[in-house]
């Protein structure tokens, strides 16, 4: 049975993994890590952790990608697209500025000029910043992806560990830290399953790939047995800032014009609670990239005209990607026939 939460815009769940050290080597024990899914975060506004059950499964999950893909792919090398010339998320003229595809934060280069509206803009801003300065912080700063006040970012992280019989918790510095990154595993997209849904989204777990020294190696040095990493992800901000990036992407290589309609726009600004709808987690994971610090890749299914984008984040890494359903192109729309997507 899966351990399942289901979490709401603006409200906080906590994750927890469990690593035993001892014995034998690190990854080896990796199938074996204990994923506790479970206890609420101690934010008294109210955390909904809706039937939450401890499990050391992965949950069977959904089918890989949307039905009937036709894979459109472009290399991502390009970093400057034309101008959009009104908002891409509500259509305003005024005011306009550039919006970065991927977060600037996670050092992504590549810009749509005149795209993003001031207001639009802030509030992508601030999703933006709950994920980065979330749970994705310290892998930023072992990564050395850009930190927009590197000064803002913390030189230590807490870790609590066992040793001689007791728990502690200690501050070590970000060099010694073992990061055990969580990426969510988000149900997929109800859009594409047909399943019942009312809000928020669905997260099942979480994928835990490690950065930075091994929590073995810190362990030993620490005279720890055990070690607890734990951090408090949102859900629901992850999944619009993963479905902000697979639409002003695919705003980059089809057009605005192209969409007939846009399903996540109500969901990137928050006024929509409705993330489940469009935003999963891909499974199984995929292979790394080498050499390719993030893959953004668009799916088109013909027979529905649906677009689906696909978000590899640290995609050198064992990190698992995520579908997006962005829209609907319009029946009409063809392809340039010099574009980088079709070839
Ligand atoms: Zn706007």
């Amino acid at each position: 049975m899966a351990s399942e939460f289901v979490s709401y815009v603006g409200r906080l769940i906590s994750v927890r993994s469990v690593v035993q050290l001892y014995p034998g080597p690190y990854f080896k024990q990796m199938p074996r890590w204990s994923l506790r899914l479970g206890g609420a975060s101690g934010n008294k506004k109210g955390v909904r952790a809706v039937s939450t059950v401890v499990t050391n499964e992965r949950p069977t999950m959904h089918p890989a990608g949307p039905p009937g893909p036709v894979p459109v792919r472009q290399d991502f090398s390009r970093t400057q697209f034309a101008p959009v010339g009104r908002c891409i998320y509500c259509g305003s003229t005024e005011e306009l500025c550039r919006e970065h595809m991927l977060p600037a934060g996670l050092s992504g280069t590549a810009v749509l000029p005149k795209a993003s509206c001031r207001s639009c803009g802030k509030i992508t801003g601030e999703v933006e910043r709950i994920v980065l300065r979330g749970h994705l912080w310290p892998v930023r700063i072992v990564r050395r992806l850009r930190l927009g006040e590197p000064h803002k970012a913390p030189k230590q992280f807490p870790i609590t560990v066992w040793r001689g019989g007791r728990e502690e918790t200690l501050l070590l510095p970000a060099s010694e830290y073992p990061i055990l990154l969580h990426m969510p595993i988000l149900s997929a997209p109800v859009a594409v399953t047909g399943e019942r849904f009312t809000q928020g989204i669905r997260m099942t777990g979480v994928h835990i790939i490690s950065f930075g020294p091994k929590p073995n190696d810190v362990g030993k040095r620490l005279g720890a047995t055990r070690i607890q990493h734990s951090d408090t992800q949102q859900p629901v901000a992850f999944a619009r800032m993963i479905g902000k990036i697979a639409y002003s992407y695919a705003v980059a290589c089809v057009g605005l014009d192209a969409f007939e309609e846009v399903f996540v726009r109500p969901m990137i600004l928050g006024t929509a609670d409705d993330a489940g709808r469009w935003v999963g987690t891909r499974e199984p994971v995929g292979p790394k990239r080498v050499g390719e610090l993030h893959h953004l890749e668009l799916h088109f299914n013909q027979e529905q005209r649906l677009l689906v984008g696909e978000v590899h984040l640290l995609a050198d890494s064992d990190t698992p990607s995520f579908n997006v359903v962005i829209g609907r192109l319009r029946p009409d729309y063809v392809a340039p026939e010099n574009s980088p997507l079709f070839r």
